[in-house]
């Protein structure tokens, strides 16, 4: 046995945190598991235009000859305000068509990108779109939960998916989105953008290259303090909406770096989970993750996660017999930093422009559908990563290691 199969009070007293296991998600799946009657539903509903996210300007030009038309299912933060305008600048790709249960909202985003009152469909219409010759791919961009049936019904409308992380909230759903994929002959992509971003991509490179030397263990962090809320106006915590929480919507990056740094899966895993009493943002999930990770080769990975912790981090490093990575703020929107030590020097470095990462991701996609490239992010990665969470619930709710 080696270290890494210590006992759970070693585990807590390497962690430095005095985490408790809550058997909430013990024998079912966050999707599986039933919500208060007061939160928000697992179902696609309309809601008002998001906090964050502009419209453009000016409407953005009118498509090439061979772009690809995407419609954009749920008009929230992050599709307003970073989607829709990666998809207008891509180059091969453009915005369609819109899905949303908010008719002035939709009305508002449509014609801000210049779209026609027939390129507005809602949740109830939808299947419309099997007749618009205009769409030829669809982005989900809804709450988590909701991720699976929506893929389904995008690909029984024959168009291909683009769908937004994580994939879904179990394996069985994953299995499910990937199944339709295969049955629609339509290509599913999910939409880890880091993928696409100069300094992760260098970042795996500089490993390839063993820039570190032999990597021992692999540190991350992405947590922030989430302000008051609770599961009737915020479906990230919601427990069928969002799983357990901070792990699916933001640690998820960190449980990727781990694996693309590496370039391994893990073979343990541990973990503890932490989740307060009396507080309405925990009602349903999880205020914080921690997991220990071990890969074949022997080296480790520490993740730690919260929604309850500040100041915020985003920080990446990975430890190696010659030298150290340091990626901090490491998978953000922009704003990326990125230090190289080895022989005791460090190296600051700036391979490119981290906000290109979201027209990338679609312009790849695009490339996808027209040229069959090969998709770098595909459902089976993020069924592998819904499975890693599973199994790090599980280990948390059952105080073992998990063998994979
Ligand atoms: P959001 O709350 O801003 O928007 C969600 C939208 O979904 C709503 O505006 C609404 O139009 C629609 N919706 C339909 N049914 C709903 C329901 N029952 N409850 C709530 N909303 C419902 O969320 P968001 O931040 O835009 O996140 C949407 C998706 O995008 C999630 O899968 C999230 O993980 C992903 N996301 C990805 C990134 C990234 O960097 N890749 C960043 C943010 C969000």
């Amino acid at each position: 046995m080696t270290d890494f199969h210590h006992s759970r009070r070693r585990f807590m007293q390497l962690s430095g945190a005095a985490l408790i296991a809550p058997p909430l998600l013990t024998g079912c799946s966050p999707a599986q598991a039933a919500s208060s009657p007061a939160s928000l539903p697992r179902k696609a509903i309309g809601m008002p235009f998001p906090s964050w996210g502009r419209l453009p300007d000016t409407i953005p030009p009118a498509p090439k000859e061979d772009s690809v038309g995407f419609a954009v299912v749920g008009l929230g933060g992050y599709a307003i305000g970073q989607v829709m305008p990666a998809l207008a600048k891509a180059g091969r790709c453009h915005v369609a068509a819109v899905v949303s249960g908010n008719p002035d909202k939709a009305a508002r985003v449509a014609s801000a990108y210049g779209l026609p009152k027939d390129a507005i469909y809602n949740y109830d219409n939808f299947d419309e779109l099997a007749k618009d010759d205009r769409v030829d791919a669809i982005y989900i961009v809804l709450p988590t939960g909701l991720h699976a049936d929506w893929t389904e019904k995008a690909f029984a409308v024959g168009k291909h998916v683009l769908c937004e992380k994580p994939m879904a909230l179990s394996p069985q759903e994953g299995e499910r989105m990937i199944s339709a994929s295969k049955r629609a002959g339509r290509k599913l992509m999910i939409a880890y953008r880091c993928h696409f971003e100069p300094y992760n991509l260098h970042a795996m490179d500089l490993m390839r290259d063993k820039a570190v030397g032999t990597i021992k263990t692999i540190e991350t962090f992405q947590h922030y303090r989430m302000g008051p809320t609770s599961p009737s106006e915020n479906w990230r915590v919601v427990r069928s909406l969002a799983g357990g929480g901070a792990l699916e919507d933001y640690g998820i990056y960190g449980l990727q770096a781990a694996l693309y740094l590496s370039g391994e899966t893990p073979s343990h895993i541990r973990a503890v989970t932490e989740q307060p009493a009396g507080d309405p943002r925990f009602a349903e999930i999880f205020a914080s993750v921690r997991t220990e990770m071990q890969f074949p080769s022997g080296a480790t990975a520490s993740l730690f996660t919260s929604y309850d912790s500040a100041p915020g981090r985003n920080r990446v490093s990975v430890h190696g017999d010659a030298g150290t990575l340091l990626m901090d703020p490491a998978t953000g929107y922009g704003g990326h930093k990125m230090t190289l030590t080895q022989g005791g020097k460090a190296k600051v470095l700036k391979p490119g422009d981290p906000s290109v990462q979201f027209s990338r991701q679609c312009a790849h996609f695009a490339d996808a559908i027209l040229d069959d490239v090969e998709i770098r992010t595909p459902g089976e990665m993020g069924l592998r990563d819904i499975r890693l969470i599973d199994a790090i619930y599980t280990s948390a709710a059952e105080d073992r290691v998990v063998t994979l």
